[in-house]
């Protein structure tokens, strides 16, 4: 049983594990790159230790240096967070082999889903239908088949992840064009070029089910989070439940992710996720193999702490609930806050927040690293605080929502809450009929109406 934890992670999430593991009695200790040093997860972990650099690459991704970070403060455990080494099957192998607990799947369990074709395949093989495609990386045939299941298709990479590492193409001369670079992308990207094609579906929603299994083969699944606010594929806003998801529905998603986790025995926190489209149906698209940044809506609408059961199943605990105590408990939104500047194609905007007043009140869950003074270092993701609102119902959480929205100010440093407020008036939105290409359309509409306004 283990009694001090790793964070080898950095922000928000390294935060979330910390209270985690603060509630659960064990202690932690932080591995941090230079440019960290000053971040709230590092002043209030037990234990910090520098691990190297600013750049990742020589910081939250030197597996030498993370591992021997853990050996010399003999911490027995490790929590990867999201992004960076939560995925990486060679990191799980050399703690499988030096008895450090992944707080996380096995590497068995990351090599059949890491790989999106080879997950594709054991979707399959369990009957849970995926979209029209091929799997395998031979460009004759792939276009063979993109043929066959009509244009336009989408050519993704098999190891690609974060949104990164596809291209929709619209007829066979451009399949032919643009194989070779996405190929050559994925090498450079992915450190591996295999790809895979899918029917491009047109309006899908990007609805996904969070489960979490432990290492008796019991898993659990979770009502869906609906994640079809979009800009270049990656999530900016989620919620649960889906304003577009019936219960019969919802029941045929849970049943598919509870077939495909006990498939591999899936043990941890994990997401499958789906495109639905617009006929209603479902269709596996991947599984992420960790915790993920939107797990905090569904913490709230089943009110079980993801990370805490994380932990105790890492640690060989059983899971000491079970699926009938899943119900949906209200409605919960989540707005991605990015230190980006949404009037200027999303540049990033690091620097030193001057000011900074958080909304509370009653349904009001902030997860975030930052405070006043604090400078966002332009090494990292852009994600600085995750505004979660919730109420019994969608409406009382978007209200919530617009009033946080309000509450809240950052200064010093441009952010996406201006979009956010856009958003949140919009009839579209808030009429719950959104697909993943809704945000797109709106921000190109704006940037139109923009130029004309400045035309006159
Ligand atoms: P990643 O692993 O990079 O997150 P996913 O395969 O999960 O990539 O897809 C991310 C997003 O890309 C989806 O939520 C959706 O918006 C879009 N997408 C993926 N596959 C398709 C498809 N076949 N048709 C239309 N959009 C797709």
């Amino acid at each position: 049983m283990f009694k001090k934890v790793f964070v080898a992670n950095r922000g928000e999430i390294a935060l979330r594990i910390i209270r985690s593991c603060k509630e659960l009695g064990l202690s932690t200790v932080i591995g941090f790159s230079e440019a960290d040093r000053e971040s709230i997860p590092v002043q209030l972990a037990d234990e910090k230790i520098c691990l190297g650099p600013a750049p990742a690459s020589e910081s939250y991704l030197n597996i030498p240096s993370i591992v021997g970070a853990i050996e010399i403060t003999k911490a027995q455990a490790v929590h990867p967070g999201y992004g960076f080494l939560s995925e990486n099957i060679q990191f799980v192998e050399i703690c499988e082999a030096s008895g450090i607990v992944f707080i996380g799947p096995t590497s068995k369990n990351i090599q059949l889903m890491g790989d999106k074709a080879l997950a594709r395949k054991t979707a399959k093989s369990c009957k849970v239908p995926v979209i029209p495609g091929y799997e395998e990386s031979v460009l004759k045939e792939a276009l063979a088949h993109a043929k066959k299941i009509g244009f336009p298709v989408i050519i993704k990479a098999s190891a690609g992840g974060g949104g990164r590492g596809m291209r929709k193409v619209n007829s066979a001369e451009e399949f032919t064009k643009y194989w070779n670079t996405c190929q050559e992308e994925a090498k450079v990207s992915f450190g591996e070029g295999a790809l895979y094609v899918e029917k491009f579906l047109e309006r899908p929603r990007h609805i996904e089910i969070q489960l979490i299994g432990d290492k008796r083969g019991k898993i659990i699944v979770f009502p869906e989070r609906d994640c079809s606010i979009q800009r270049r594929h990656q999530k900016l806003i989620e919620e649960s439940p889906s304003p577009s998801v019936n219960e019969k529905l919802r029941r045929k998603l849970y049943r598919y992710a509870y077939r495909l986790a006990k498939q591999i025995k899936y043990q941890s926190t994990g997401t499958i996720e789906f495109l639905v489209d617009s006929d209603g149906r479902p269709y596996f698209i991947e599984m992420n193999t960790r915790i993920q940044v939107e797990h905090p809506i569904t913490e709230i609408v089943s009110g079980i702490d993801l990370v805490k059961h994380q932990i105790l199943v890492a640690r060989g605990d059983r899971l000491n609930f079970s699926q009938k105590d899943i119900t949906i408990k209200g409605h919960a939104i989540e707005c991605r806050i990015n230190a980006e500047d949404p009037l200027n194609n999303f540049m990033p905007s690091p620097g030193k927040i001057t000011k900074l007043i958080l909304p509370g009140g009653p349904g009001i869950r902030i997860d975030t690293h930052i405070y006043e003074g604090y400078t966002i270092p332009p090494f990292y993701d852009s994600l600085i605080v995750k505004l979660i609102a919730y109420g019994i119902n969608r409406a009382e959480a978007i209200e919530r929502m617009q009033r946080a929205l309000e509450e809240i100010r950052i200064e010093g440093i441009k952010t996406t809450i201006p979009l956010y407020k856009r958003i949140f008036e919009h009839p579209t939105f808030l009429s719950g009929r959104y697909s993943t290409k809704w945000l797109e359309n709106f921000l190109a509409s704006e940037s139109v109406s923009e130029q004309s306004r400045n035309a006159h």
